[in-house]
């Protein structure tokens, strides 16, 4: 049995931990926050509960995965079920689109509200699925810096349909080409901002993001998003993992370029093995400042990060649901604005996301806890205070103007984010919500590896390296990086 430390209890280091301890380790988790979870946690105002960070949850066998490799069933800690509606989207002139948990009838409403060929798009819809089953058995479920995943025969097939696989044109040009209407290319493309990145930028090699939620469903755990960590937490303490909240890890320790224990202001702690589920560049520049720092990942642009608005409303609207996004008249230079300019536009496109619709609960009686979500740059230094005002306005008159009233006189309880508060709470460089962007061909595919042979027994876990940000990608960073630890053990 081995001693395993980790440093963070994001999604990612929690499910490493369990990771660890199903594997009969002895784990200890240390946690800046009071609380486990990073960005998945959760806070209430005057009767209204918000999920603080993530509100769309895909792929959930990958938490279920987990019960079942403890040998618990899974339903007597999480639950879950599938949205009927997907989202809802709404136009400046009008237009409506409700996308649904069927393709078929998604597509139809995609002809109907927009005008498309319903073949075509139900076509586009159904084709996701092939391309996602290449790129995730290579890319999503193994680690990319091994020869033995470049070797494998899942590669080959890779390697036989990167035509097919868009590397080398944008999903913008995906899009563009396939569709007529602009308003179903902005439909699509908006996928891009599920990893922080820019549809004008990033390969069509995404666009299979849309088959996690046409294909395979937007789901919503009863008790909201929390009930990941929750469920989570559960699992890992009834495994005997041990929690250490407000301590901070001050050094990873390293003798001969092995990490072999961990610093925190109580005291130093020997491990065999350690995991680092804090952000990379803070990881190498405050935990490891004596090791050779991989300066060219570490520069890499960020994902975008966010604004977001965390509004208690004394009133219901039917035309809501869920999920719900209206759209900037200006998509192309929104994202200019934010990846070039580092700034945000005076006409954003917003996502609502209102848990009370699904769970009453979540706000008192007649009101809706409102969680919106507007893509900001990366914290450069800009003047946020002013850029947070400035957006709440643009926001309150965006969305008055579809819904016909002046939804401010129903604000009665707020906070905030933005990204100097996500890096405060998570340490996310400059508050990227998914680490790094994946704003070119190699971006996505060349983030910081589970494991490097430069600093032995040290893992990596989480949105900021292989594979990527999101929930599901954290959780696929978990099961890399412990099956590398089998491999090197
Ligand atoms: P993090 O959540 O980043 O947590 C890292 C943990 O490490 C933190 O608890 C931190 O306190 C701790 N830590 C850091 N440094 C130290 C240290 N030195 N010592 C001890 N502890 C330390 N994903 C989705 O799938 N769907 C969504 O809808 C979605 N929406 C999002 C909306 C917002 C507003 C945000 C912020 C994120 C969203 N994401 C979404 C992304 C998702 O939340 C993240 O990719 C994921 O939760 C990151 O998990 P992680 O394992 O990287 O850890």
């Amino acid at each position: 049995m081995k001693q395993a430390g980790v440093v963070g209890s994001g999604v990612g280091g929690l499910a490493f931990a369990i990771r660890m301890a199903c594997l009969g380790h002895q784990v200890q988790v240390f946690e800046a926050n009071s609380f486990p979870g990073g960005k998945l946690s959760e806070f209430q105002i005057k009767g209204f509960r918000f999920d603080a960070g993530p509100s769309l949850f895909t792929l959930p066998h990958l938490v279920d995965e987990l019960f079942t490799l403890a040998n618990k069933d899974p339903r007597d800690y999480f639950n879950y079920s599938r949205l009927p509606e997907v989202c809802r989207y709404f136009w400046e002139d009008h237009t409506r689109l409700c996308t649904l948990e069927n393709p078929a009838d998604t597509a139809h409403e995609i002809a109907k509200n927009l005008g498309e060929n319903e073949k075509n798009v139900h076509d586009f819809i159904l084709g996701l699925q092939e391309k996602y089953q290449i790129i995730s058995e290579l890319f999503l479920e193994n680690s990319l810096h091994q020869a033995s995943t470049w070797l494998s025969k899942k590669a080959w097939k890779g390697y036989w349909n990167i035509p097919r696989l868009g590397m080398f044109s944008t999903m913008h040009q995906l899009h563009k080409n396939r569709f007529k209407n602009p308003k179903t290319v902005q439909l699509f493309d908006r996928y891009a901002t599920y990893n922080g990145s820019d549809p004008y930028q990033t390969p069509a090699t995404l666009s299979i993001i849309p088959h996690l939620e046409y294909n395979i469903g937007a789901f919503f755990p009863q008790g909201g998003m929390i009930s990941i960590t929750q469920s989570l937490y559960q699992l890992a303490q009834d495994l005997g993992v041990q929690f250490h909240f407000n301590e901070k890890v001050n050094r990873i320790l390293c003798e001969n370029n092995q990490a072999v224990g961990l610093e925190t202001a109580k005291g130093k702690y020997p491990f065999d093995i350690l995991a680092s589920n804090m952000d990379i560049r803070p990881s190498y520049q405050q935990l490891l400042p004596d090791q050779i720092q991989p300066q060219r990942l570490l520069q890499q642009e960020k994902s975008s990060s966010g604004i977001i608005f965390y509004w208690g409303m004394n009133k219901q609207w039917d035309e809501l649901g869920v999920h719900n996004i209206f759209f900037s008249e200006q998509y192309q230079e929104e994202f200019k604005a934010l990846f070039a300019d580092k700034t945000l536009l005076d006409d954003p496109t917003v996502y609502l996301h209102i848990s009370s619709k699904i769970a009453p609960v979540d706000a008192p009686p007649g009101g809706e806890n409102w969680f919106i979500l507007i893509n900001a740059p990366a914290n450069q230094g800009q003047n946020w205070d002013e850029l947070v005002q400035l957006t709440r306005e643009r926001v309150i008159q965006k969305i008055s103007r579809a819904l016909g009233e002046d939804i401010s006189l129903c604000l009665v309880a707020e906070d905030y984010l933005d990204p100097r508060r996500i890096e405060e709470r998570t340490s996310s460089s400059g508050g990227a919500l998914y680490g790094n962007a994946s704003n070119n061909r190699f971006a996505a595919f060349l983030r910081h590896p589970n494991y490097r042979s430069a600093i032995k027994n040290l893992y990596w876990i989480g949105g900021s390296v292989h594979p990527g940000g999101g929930i599901p990608l954290c959780l696929s960073s978990a099961k890399i990086a412990s099956k590398l630890f089998q491999e090197n053990a």
